[in-house]
């Protein structure tokens, strides 16, 4: 059975909502709620949230500028790091044994396949991350903005979240000092420098990670889409 680690202790200063990104309201709901969902959907319901450290409560509530929420039954709230993947070290130290899913809360539009994709990609992998294949042309620049490379787009793979784990592997590569989880933009970075494999798996763009009012815009109304086709939850 695998658990899920949701890392959702960001401050969200980019977004500029005056209050932590995975709880902002989107379509209707708290965003981090989006993922909470998909989760349970493709039957992980032991999950972990990672709240910014001034807004963690316990148990399954969160309170946030005031408001006082209970995420629902399953759910531990913990206080997250400085850096994220401080986030995700704090959030393992309270899950249950099992393979490991890292989510952001900042991807609101994981669909529960992303994390059964992920989670089967483990039977030959320490690690499986969602990917999109890219679709722009990425090239190399130095500080004088001049080019010094054309990269090869067809080896080329975004990143995304979720990242799922054997449990060892994420165990082995979160044992290092603050200085090299504040390095780390993805905890599979983390498994590749010390010596663990990683697999991609194919996701889309569609999987949107919300950074800008103009993420907020897009995925807001793509999560409304969602919820107006008569398949919706
Ligand atoms: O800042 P960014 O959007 O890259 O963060 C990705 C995810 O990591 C978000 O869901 C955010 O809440 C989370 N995070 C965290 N702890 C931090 C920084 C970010 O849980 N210290």
């Amino acid at each position: 059975m695998a658990v899920a680690l949701l890392v959702a202790a960001g401050s969200g200063e980019r977004l500029g909502a005056g209050r932590p990104k995975a709880f902002v309201f989107l379509a209707g709901r708290l965003m981090l709620e989006w993922s909470l969902e998909a989760l349970r959907a493709a039957g992980i319901d032991d999950i972990v949230v990672a709240a910014p450290a001034d807004a963690a409560v316990g148990g399954d509530i969160v309170r946030v500028v005031g408001d006082e929420l209970a995420l629902g039954p399953g759910v531990t709230v913990v206080a997250g790091g400085a850096a994220r993947s401080e986030s995700v070290r704090a959030a393992l130290a309270a899950a249950a044994p099992g393979h490991v899913v890292v989510h952001d809360a900042a991807r609101p539009l994981v669909t529960p396949d992303h994390f059964s994709a992920a989670l089967a990609a483990l039977a030959d992998a320490d690690c499986a991350i969602a990917a999109a294949p890219l679709t722009d042309t990425v090239k190399e620049a130095g500080p004088d903005r001049l080019v010094t490379a054309t990269l090869d787009r067809s080896r080329l793979w975004a990143i995304q979240t979720p990242q799922a784990f054997r449990r060892p592997a994420l165990e082995r590569a979160l044992a290092v000092g603050d200085d090299v989880l504040a390095q780390a933009t993805d905890d599979a970075w983390l498994v590749e420098r010390t010596g663990g494999t990683v697999r991609v798996v194919e996701s889309t763009p569609a999987n949107l990670k919300v950074t800008t009012p103009h993420d907020l815009r897009i995925a807001e109304l793509l999560l409304a889409d969602r919820l107006s086709r008569p398949s919706a939850p």
